[in-house]
């Protein structure tokens, strides 16, 4: 599934794409499983992350739909716990590391380009757990991507969001700390103004239909590698949500 591209009205953009996002990732998709490259950080929050979503929903309950997956860390690790996931992704190079990947680790994955948008459209309440993670401050419309993360979600179903606060802490941290003076991102990662406070993105969740669930911080020491699931959603945070049943 792709989305139509027509350079008079940029469909891209009325569908909830942000061109320049999307020629970042495919640009450093070949980076993407270097444990010590550009998506580094990824690579070391992904346990505690996984650990988190995996104590609080049924990996083994339905379908599992991981939405931006990226190149596939998290989709994978999900995959190699037994779920039955599918990896969506606007990247189309991410999405062939992605593959390649995945048929060199023997994980079961399938990937599909697209936006989140057009595959609710295609399979509303299809799955039983639904995450999006790091993705939300990459588009350019966080609660159309919220809206259509509810629709993809069976009644009763688990969702996991992740992004950044909005504040000069998570700036200094996640702006200047980690792409100017660790150069663990690169530069032009992040768009301040696209961090998300959680009350907005738990705002953006209710308004979908959703009820939230547990707001909780990730802490990341880049001198250890160590990440942490903590009570301090000042930068990182997750948030777990479900859909009525
Ligand atoms: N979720 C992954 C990757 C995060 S990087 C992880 O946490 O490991 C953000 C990803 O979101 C990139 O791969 C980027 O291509 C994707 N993305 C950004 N905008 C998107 C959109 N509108 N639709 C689908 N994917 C998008």
């Amino acid at each position: 599934m792709t989305t139509e591209t027509n350079a008079e009205d940029t469909p891209r953009q009325t569908a909830n794409v942000d061109d320049d996002e999307i020629q970042k990732f495919d640009a450093l998709a070949h980076r993407w499983w270097d444990p010590n490259g550009d998506f580094k950080p990824l690579h070391d929050i992904n346990p505690a992350r996984l650990d988190y979503i995996r104590e609080r929903t049924d990996l083994h309950g339905g379908p599992v739909v991981d939405i931006g997956c990226g190149g596939g860390i998290l989709t994978e690790s999900m995959a190699r716990l037994g779920a039955e996931v599918t990896g969506l992704d606007m990247a189309g190079k991410a999405l062939s590391v992605a593959r390649l990947h995945a048929l060199e680790s023997g994980a079961e994955v399938n990937y599909v380009e697209g936006t989140a948008e057009a595959l609710a459209a295609e399979h509303p309440a299809r799955f039983r757990t639904v995450t999006c993670l790091e993705m939300l401050e990459h588009v350019t419309s966080y609660e159309s991507t919220v809206q259509a993360c509810a629709d993809l979600t069976q009644p009763g179903g688990d969702l996991f969001f992740s992004t950044i606060n909005r504040n000069p802490k998570a700036y200094l941290l996640l702006v200047v700390g980690a792409e100017y003076v660790m150069n663990l991102l690169p530069r032009g990662t992040h768009e301040y103004e696209k961090f998300i406070k959680p009350s907005e993105l738990a705002a953006a969740i209710r308004a979908a239909g959703l009820d939230v669930v547990d707001i909780d911080g990730l802490r990341y020491n880049p001198f250890t590698r160590k990440a942490e699931i903590c009570g301090d959603v000042d930068a990182n945070y997750l948030v777990h949500a479900r859909k009525p049943a």
